[in-house]
């Protein structure tokens, strides 16, 4: 994690920085020298929207995604958990995804997967203020992709690879590890970091916690919203960003019933009269 650090330090101060006009040479297609050769001893950040593709991609639930797939690297300095993408235990230390003919999970493979050879900063990361984000290029010795007389625009190549959609969920994510609780050096507690990551990368059990407690008898959320609770991933993903902004930080994301407040009034009423 030490290497990722300093690796954040060199973008943040020396990268050439690019927005969404700049121009890069860059193709990758199977006639590449190199063809595959990035599929392998890489560190593959995973998102909250990541496991919800992969998993439904592969038909399977997030536990067994996260047991089969995911690492979850130990560092005393995470504000939060994150999550790599496990590599196979071969001399390659291969993807479980890649194949003899490229990505078997292609349209559905993660956001590091996608925007590589770009990657993306906010100079605010770790330092305090949020500035906007930049743009920057990865250029890995073994990558033959630059060579390739291909020019096009940082957006051109975000629509191609599909990286619109991924950004819009990202922002989500992003409000919450860059919320200003972690910035004025807050901690989680070990059960809050619990919820963290159930929340972010264990959906289906997140959906189980939901429809299996008391949830929706102290919350106000209408049946309508609990429906698409039960069936739509994404939208319970939105819903789960909501309410660890409730239960992390305070924030009036989520409405507790009229009725809980008003017991939970005279219960402690009773407590201080005895
Ligand atoms: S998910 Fe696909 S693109 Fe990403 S490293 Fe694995 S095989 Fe390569
Ligand atoms: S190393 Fe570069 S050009 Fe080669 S397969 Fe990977 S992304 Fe494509």
């Amino acid at each position: 994690m030490r290497e990722i650090e300093k690796l954040k330090e060199a973008i943040l101060k020396e990268y050439p920085r690019l927005d969404e006009n700049s121009t890069f040479k860059f193709r990758c297609h199977k006639g590449v020298p190199c063809f595959n050769e990035c599929c392998g001893d890489v560190n593959i950040f995973l998102t909250p929207y990541d496991i919800i593709r992969l998993k439904n991609r592969l038909g399977i639930k997030s536990e067994e995604f996260l047991k089969k797939y995911t690492l979850t690297p130990f560092d005393k300095n995470l504000k939060y958990p994150v999550l790599l993408l496990k590599m196979e235990e071969d001399d390659k230390k291969s993807c479980p995804f890649v194949t003899p003919d490229g990505c078997s999970v292609y349209t559905d493979r993660p956001w590091a997967c996608r925007m590589y050879p770009l990657g993306q900063a906010s100079p605010g990361e770790g330092a305090g203020a949020i500035s906007k984000p930049f743009y920057f290029l990865l250029r890995e010795a073994v990558c033959k992709g630059f060579e390739e007389d291909n020019l096009m625009t940082v957006g051109e190549w975000l629509r191609d690879q599909g990286i619109i959609e991924y950004n819009e969920m990202g922002e989500f994510f992003k409000d919450l590890t860059l919320h200003r609780f972690f910035q004025k050096g807050g901690e989680l507690t070990p059960e809050k970091m619990e919820m963290f990551f159930m929340v972010c990368y264990n959906i289906d059990k997140f959906r189980d916690f939901l429809f299996g407690s008391s949830f929706f008898v102290k919350f106000d959320v209408a049946p309508n919203e609990q429906k698409k609770l039960k069936e739509d991933d994404v939208e319970l993903l939105k819903f789960g960003y909501a309410w660890l902004c409730f239960a992390l930080f305070g924030e009036k994301t989520l409405k507790v019933k009229e009725q809980v407040l008003n017991d939970k009034k005279k219960e402690l009423e009773k407590k201080q009269k005895k």
